[in-house]
């Protein structure tokens, strides 16, 4: 075994993945350049800290499991103009992650909520937030699932690892009490913890009858609200309006 190899050997010992990947490339590199001690070091260190990064993104990018196809740049503010580009761009600071806040698009069917929060959810990605996408009813599943298994707190725990939740379709559909309980733990375990943004097509105002008035309710509404942005979403359906152009 050559030295060249011996040395590749060992940087892969040591999980230097990048750097015995592409060692005879970086020497090759140094010595074109005649680069110093000082500056090859460092181009080791840079470029084994680089690969890292993307894998550890691409990572959180796979666990996400975004829907795909809505990115921010496709959103056309012309069409929906109960929200500006401007107010979407502000939470682009990501400042409502770092102070566990939560972002809520209300609206009727077509409106493009699922479509600007993903979109949001797509840069904190890029940014490099862990996040997680779910589907209400989904969720819900999910947690029933646990719970039946008696690992609701674990499921949970689970979740707070990701800093930022997006909840899909909130209130379409009536749910049962147990998986009401079940989603107002998840919401009091993100509570100035991590970050939610959800989607739906109730008016808070609805939301105590959705949830039967129950004394479950009342406290997860009133947890979202507290640390939220609200954003109403109005106009015509985006999906009326491909229909009737086409
Ligand atoms: P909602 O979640 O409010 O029901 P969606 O975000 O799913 O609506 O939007 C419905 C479809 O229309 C999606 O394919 C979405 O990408 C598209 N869409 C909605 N609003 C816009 C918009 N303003 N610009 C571009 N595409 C939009
Ligand atoms: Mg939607």
């Amino acid at each position: 075994m050559s030295r060249l190899e011996q040395t590749v050997g060992r940087y892969r010992n040591l999980r230097c993945t990048a750097i015995a990947d592409e060692l005879p490339q970086l020497l090759a590199h140094a010595e074109a350049n005649a680069a110093s001690y000082l500056d090859f070091a460092e181009q080791l260190a840079e470029r084994e800290q680089q690969v890292r990064e993307h894998k550890r993104l691409d990572g959180n990018r796979r666990r996400a499991r975004l829907p795909a196809g809505k990115r921010l740049e496709a959103f056309d503010y012309r069409h929906q103009t109960t929200i500006t580009k401007r107010q979407v761009n502000a939470l682009l600071d990501f400042g409502f992650i770092d102070n566990r806040q939560n972002l809520v698009f209300i609206g009727p069917p077509g409106v493009g909520k699922t479509h600007l929060a993903v979109g949001i959810a797509d840069k904190a990605l890029d940014a490099g937030y862990k996040v997680l996408f779910r589907n209400a009813l989904e969720l819900v599943e999910e947690l029933e699932i646990a719970e039946m298994k008696g690992e609701l707190k674990k499921k949970i725990a689970q979740l707070t690892r990701f800093d930022l939740l997006l909840i899909d379709e909130l209130g379409y559909l009536p749910m049962s009490r147990q998986a009401r309980y079940n989603l107002f733990q998840l919401v009091h375990a993100f509570y100035e913890y991590r970050s939610l943004i959800l989607t739906t097509n109730k008016d808070f105002t609805d939301w105590g009858e959705f949830f039967h008035n129950d004394n479950v309710a009342v406290p997860i509404i009133d947890r979202v609200i507290h640390h939220s942005s609200i954003y109403m979403l109005g106009g015509e359906s985006y999906r009326l309006k491909e229909k009737t152009a086409g």
